[in-house]
C-alpha cells in the first residue's frame, strides 16, 4: 500500500493541522484546495513546524478532470475529506450552493475514487446530523433527526451516500467522523483558524474581541432550558480532533465497512462559562450583552465519546484551558490569521 493521503481542503482550519500531523506520523500529503476560505500561506506555516510540505494542488473537488489528473499522477492510499462550505446562515440564503459544492463536489470525489481503485474515505461529518437531540449526551445510537439548516442536511445527505456506497461495494472503508464542536489551535501559535470576515463561531468571535477587532459579544439568549440560561456545547481542541482522523484512518484500513464516530470530549460548556474560562486564562476582558436566540440554535449538545475510545483507543486529552490558551496564542501572534505580518510574541 503507498502511504499518500489526498487532504481535500487541506489549506483549511482544521484540514491544515490533519496535513501537519498526517506529515508528522510520515505520510506523504497531496492537497487540494480552491482557497475559497482559507490561504495558502498555511501550507507555509505547516513547513516552519515540521519542516515538509504537502504537495499543493489549487483546484476544486468538483473538477472532474483536476481530480482524475491528481489521482493519476499520485498513488493515493486515502482521502480525508475536509473540503465544503459550512457557514450556517449562508447555506439557509444559498441552499444552490451549499449543494454543489457540498454534496455534488462529493460525489465527483467518490466517482473519481472509484475510478482509480480509491475506496480509504474519512469524512468531515457533524453533530449536526442529530437535528434537535432526543437524548444528552448524544452517542452514535441517538436518534438522526432532521438538521435545523441546509449545511447540515447536505452532511446527512452524504452521510446516507456513503452508507448506500458501503452496502453497494465492500470495497469502500468509510469513517464518518461526527465532529462535536472544534476549537483552539496548534501549540506553536503557528496555525490556527483565520475566519473571513465576522466570525459565527463562538470562540474565534471572542477572541476578536479580545484583540480589539470586534466591540463586544452577543450572546445568543439567556432563556435555554441550561442551568445558566445560555446554550450548551462540547468544545473540542482541534489537534485532539486530527488525531482521531489519523486513528480513524488506521481503524477502517484494519476493519472493512462504514463506521460512526463521534468525536467530542463528552463535557458540555455554556456559553456563559467559556467567556469566564476566556478571562481567566487570557487575562483579558469580554464585554458582552444577551440578545435574542439565534434561528435553529439548539439549548445544548455534547457527546457520548465512549465508541471512539472502545474501538480505535481515542479520547480527547486537551482541556478547555488548553483549547483557550492555544487560541489566544495564535489569535495573539496573527490578529488578521494568515494575512498577518508575524509578529510572535509566545
Ligand atoms: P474551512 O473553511 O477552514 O476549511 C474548508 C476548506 O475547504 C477551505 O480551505 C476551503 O477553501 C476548501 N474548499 C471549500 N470548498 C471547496 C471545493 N469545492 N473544492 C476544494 N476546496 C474547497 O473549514 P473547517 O472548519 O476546517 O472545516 C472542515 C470540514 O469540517 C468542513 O467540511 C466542515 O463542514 C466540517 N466541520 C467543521 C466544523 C467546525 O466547527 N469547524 C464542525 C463540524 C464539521
Ligand atoms: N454563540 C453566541 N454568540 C456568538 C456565537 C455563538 O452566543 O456570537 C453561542 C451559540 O448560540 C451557541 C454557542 O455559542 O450556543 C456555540 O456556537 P457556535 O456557532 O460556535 O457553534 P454551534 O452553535 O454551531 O454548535
Amino acid at each position: 500500500m503507498s502511504n499518500t493521503v489526498l487532504v481535500t481542503g487541506g489549506a483549511g482550519y482544521i484540514g491544515s493541522h490533519a496535513v501537519l500531523a498526517l506529515l508528522q506520523n510520515g505520510k506523504n500529503v497531496v492537497v487540494l484546495d480552491n482557497l475559497s476560505n482559507s490561504l495558502r500561506a498555511a501550507l507555509d506555516h505547516v513547513e516552519n513546524i515540521c519542516g515538509k510540505r504537502p504537495v499543493f494542488v489549487e483546484g476544486d473537488i468538483r473538477d472532474s478532470a483536476l481530480l482524475d489528473q491528481v489521482f493519476s499522477e499520485h498513488a493515493i492510499e486515502a482521502v480525508f475529506h475536509f473540503a465544503g462550505l459550512k457557514a450556517v446562515g449562508e447555506s439557509v440564503r444559498e441552499p444552490e450552493k451549499y449543494y454543489d459544492n457540498n454534496v455534488a463536489g462529493t460525489l465527483t470525489l467518490l466517482k473519481t475514487m472509484n475510478q482509480h481503485g480509491v475506496f480509504n474515505f474519512v469524512f468531515s461529518s457533524s453533530a449536526t446530523v442529530y437535528g434537535c437531540p432526543s437524548e444528552m449526551p448524544i452517542s452514535e445510537e441517538t436518534k438522526v433527526e432532521r438538521p435545523t439548516n441546509p449545511y447540515g442536511r447536505t452532511k446527512l445527505i452524504i452521510e446516507d451516500m456513503l452508507r448506500d456506497f458501503s452496502d453497494a461495494d465492500e470495497r469502500w472503508n468509510i469513517a464518518l467522523l461526527r465532529y462535536f464542536n472544534p476549537i483552539g489551535a496548534h501549540e506553536s501559535g503557528l496555525l490556527g483558524e483565520h475566519p473571513q470576515g465576522i466570525p459565527n463561531n463562538l470562540l474565534p468571535y471572542i477572541s476578536q474581541v479580545a484583540i480589539g477587532t470586534l466591540k463586544e459579544l452577543k450572546v445568543f439568549g439567556n432563556d435555554h432550558p441550561t442551568p445558566d440560561g445560555t446554550g450548551i456545547r462540547d468544545y473540542i481542541h482541534v489537534v485532539d480532533l486530527v488525531e482521531g482522523h489519523l486513528k480513524a484512518l488506521d481503524f477502517i484500513c484494519e476493519h472493512k465497512g462504514l463506521h460512526t464516530w463521534n468525536l467530542g470530549t463528552g463535557t458540555g460548556y455554556s456559553v456563559i462559562e467559556i467567556i469566564d474560562s476566556f478571562e481567566q486564562v487570557t487575562g483579558q476582558n469580554i464585554p458582552y450583552s444577551f440578545t435574542e436566540r439565534r434561528a435553529g440554535d439548539v439549548a445544548e449538545s455534547w457527546s457520548n465519546p465512549a465508541k471512539a475510545k472502545v474501538e480505535m483507543n481515542w479520547v480527547a486529552s486537551r482541556t478547555l484551558e488548553d483549547m483557550i490558551r492555544d487560541t489566544w496564542r495564535w489569535q495573539s501572534n496573527y490578529p488578521a490569521g494568515y494575512a498577518s505580518t508575524p509578529t510572535p510574541t509566545h
